[in-house]
């Protein structure tokens, strides 16, 4: 019997797409997200950051069947649907926020013009304007690049597309197609964001009701292609930025992408002298207590109930990347 055996759950977005404009973005629409917070509620009981981070570190257990909430991206549906649902249940969450896009003046990130390109695009069109990017620069041939530009758009398609702008391509490169593709069909990247991430206010009002926060880095890039220095340039000042919006004592983090190959061992020791409580990845299976408190592990609610008839039996460790 386990006193640190925690279900810790994984969310994205949440929203009743077939009321928004783009109605394939892959989102949680809130009745399901109250469904499954039925279900945790019956059989778990949901437990808060600080009790997550004491289990974490040693100084105290977990009750049995403990879950928590999390939430990524620091996304508008988070205060508009997330916070009314939890508060109305006393429940409290974590919500981890990248600080170019709660920045007072947003920036879109990379990872969502790619979803909101190929909900718009669908994934043929998207993948057949970024590699006809990647010829008009004249990049050199990548992994996926290879693969792609044939007549197969399936969900092979997708994840090939999604690894090649995202894991391949240089940044300034990515940056610069992304750039162009959104302006050109869907609009102004600033305007987009402002209306897709929380305000300040917003994560303060959230935290004022004792939801937490955790840091998601600077821009969302994945820390595994950056130099050490560059990590450190992501990493180094969120915990002063989350204290000083929410004041919280304690911050924790998330990493972009998630899964084990998304950082390095400079990631953990950075993470570490910046003086962050725990880590989450995305590694599919429930929290251990032989976990190290930067690498706890995720599932994702697609992997729950009412999606599923039960959550799933423990497995070899595998990962699920980011959406
Ligand atoms: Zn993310």
């Amino acid at each position: 019997m386990s006193d640190r055996t925690c279900l810790i759950v994984m969310y994205h977005y949440v929203r009743d797409t077939t009321a928004t404009s783009f109605p394939d973005i892959r989102a949680l629409p809130p009745q399901l997200l109250a469904q499954q917070l039925d279900w945790l509620q019956q059989h778990y009981t949901v437990i808060d950051q600080a009790a997550l981070e004491a289990a974490a570190c040693g100084h105290a257990p977990l009750p049995p069947d403990a879950a928590l909430l999390t939430f990524d991206d620091g996304l508008v549906d988070h205060y508009r649907t997330v916070f009314p649902l939890l508060r109305a249940r006393g429940l409290r969450g974590t919500f981890f926020i990248a600080e170019d896009a709660c920045a007072p003046a947003p920036r879109l990130l990379a990872v969502h013009k790619v979803h909101f390109l190929l909900a718009y695009l669908g994934a043929e069109a998207f993948g057949r304007a970024v590699l006809r990017a990647c010829e008009a620069i004249g990049l050199p041939r990548t992994g996926s690049r290879e693969v792609l530009g044939r007549d197969h758009w399936d969900d092979g398609g997708v994840r090939a597309i999604k690894h090649l702008v995202s894991y391949e391509l240089p940044f300034d490169a990515a940056d610069r197609i992304l750039d162009d593709l959104f302006a050109g069909h869907i609009g102004d990247a600033a305007a987009f964001a402002r209306e897709l991430y929380l305000a300040p206010a917003m994560i303060r009002e959230m935290a004022a009701a004792g939801m937490a926060f955790g840091h998601h880095t600077r821009t969302h890039r994945m820390l595994a292609r950056l130099t050490a220095a560059e990590q450190d340039a992501e990493l180094r000042g969120g915990v002063a930025w989350i204290r000083g919006m929410t004041g919280q004592e304690t911050v924790s983090f998330c990493y972009p992408w998630g899964g084990p190959q998304t950082y390095t061992r400079d990631t953990l020791r950075i993470l570490r002298e910046s003086g962050y409580s725990v880590a989450f990845n995305t590694v599919r299976r429930r929290m251990q207590p032989e976990d190290q408190r930067y690498e706890l592990p995720r599932i994702d609610t697609r992997d729950l109930p009412p999606y599923t008839a039960s959550e799933p039996a423990p497995a070899p460790a595998f990962s699920a990347e980011e959406a």
